[in-house]
C-alpha cells in the first residue's frame, strides 16, 4: 500500500511548506527588526537620560547664575543708593552750610547763643565757631 504514504494533496503540501518557510523567514525577519527597534529603543532611552540629566545641570548652573546676578545687582544698587545718599548728605551739609553763611553775612546769629537775632555789625565768635565747624565737618 504505497499509495496511503504518498502526501495526500500534493500541491497544498508545497503551497503548505513555502508557507512555512516563508512565515518562519517573516517571523525571523521580523525578530531582526524587533532586535533593532530594541537597539534604537535603549539608544534612544540612552540620549533622553542624557537630555535629563543635561538639563537637570543646565537648570542647576542656570539657578546660580540667577542667584549671582541678583546678588551683584542688589550689591550694585547697594552702592549706588549708598553713593547717592551720601552725594545727597554732602549736598545738604554745603547747601546747610551756604545758607547759614548766607544767614549770617544778612546780619543775623547762627550761634547756638545768639541763634537767629540781630548781630550789630560785629563778628560773633560762636557764629565763626560754628560756621567753621560746620564748614569742616
Ligand atoms: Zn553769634
Amino acid at each position: 500500500m504505497r499509495e496511503s504514504y504518498r502526501p495526500k494533496p500534493q500541491n497544498n503540501g508545497v503551497e503548505e511548506s513555502v508557507n512555512k518557510k516563508e512565515l518562519l523567514e517573516k517571523f525571523t525577519q521580523m525578530e531582526k527588526q524587533v532586535g533593532e527597534l530594541y537597539n534604537e529603543f535603549g539608544t534612544l532611552k540612552e540620549s533622553l537620560a542624557r537630555l535629563i540629566e543635561e538639563n537637570h545641570h543646565l537648570s542647576v548652573e542656570n539657578h546660580h547664575l540667577r542667584k549671582r546676578l541678583d546678588e551683584q545687582n542688589h550689591s550694585q544698587s547697594n552702592e549706588k543708593e549708598n553713593q547717592q545718599q551720601k552725594e545727597a548728605e554732602e549736598k545738604a551739609i554745603g547747601e546747610g552750610y551756604d545758607n547759614l553763611a548766607r544767614i549770617y553775612e544778612e546780619g543775623f546769629h547762627i550761634c547756638n547763643v545768639h541763634f537767629g537775632s540781630p548781630r550789630d555789625e560785629e563778628d560773633c565768635l560762636f557764629c565763626l565757631l560754628f560756621l567753621n565747624k560746620q564748614h569742616n565737618g
